[in-house]
């Protein structure tokens, strides 16, 4: 996706919810490091800005590094952990923001605690999705940009912490990570 696809498209979504929770003043969660652009990008958009938007940030993680393939389970740890997601989510209107639902399983637990922790609704906006790729059942609630099975970067996204800074998405060559994983230089 080029910067100019990702302004509009980003836009657009913003505006929708601003509409679907004009009444609701959501606790927009975003997941580090990857949403982070999206995520700023997003709610700036989200004009008339919903009375009393909130923002928090939550880590998850599924990844080693170098790693392009998911290794052992999601891992959660939020800035200021007072409950399993960190976050005070009870009776809350909760947006959960992903740069990438990929198997669908760190969306699925992060949605599953935040449920479990008493918020009022959770709902899930990403960036990317790849829907051959689930191993779960798992439709995200809104979503940017349906992509196949390969592996992105940029606009937050990284590999081994690189390329988040890109304006763009682009796919890394699978060349570059089989040299990766292999212990050389990209
Ligand atoms: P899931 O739990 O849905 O399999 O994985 C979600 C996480 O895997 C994303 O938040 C992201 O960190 C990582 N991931 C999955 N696919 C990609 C991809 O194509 N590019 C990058 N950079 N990360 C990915
Ligand atoms: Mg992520």
């Amino acid at each position: 996706m080029t910067e100019a696809q990702l302004r509009e498209r980003v836009t657009e979504l913003g505006q929708q919810l601003a509409v679907d929770y004009a009444d609701r003043a959501p606790l927009v969660v975003g997941t580090l490091k990857g949403a982070v652009v999206f995520m700023a990008d997003l709610v700036r958009a989200m004009q008339p800005l919903p009375d009393g938007m909130h923002l928090e940030f939550l880590r998850a993680s599924s990844y080693g590094l170098g790693a392009t393939e998911r290794r052992g389970s999601v891992t959660v740890c939020a800035t200021a952990p007072t409950k399993a997601s960190g976050l005070a989510v009870a009776g809350r209107h909760v947006l959960l923001i992903e740069d990438i639902v990929d198997t669908g399983c760190t969306a699925a637990v992060l949605l599953e605690r935040m449920r479990a922790e008493g918020a009022a609704s959770a709902r899930l906006v990403t960036l990317l999705s790849k829907p051959s790729r689930r191993v779960i059942e798992l439709a995200p609630d809104y979503c940017c940009f349906e992509i196949p099975d390969r592996f992105a970067v940029g606009y937050g996204l990284d590999f081994d912490e690189r390329f988040r800074s890109l304006p763009y998405v682009g796919v890394l060559r699978p060349e570059c990570y089989a040299t990766a994983q292999s212990g050389s230089e990209v």
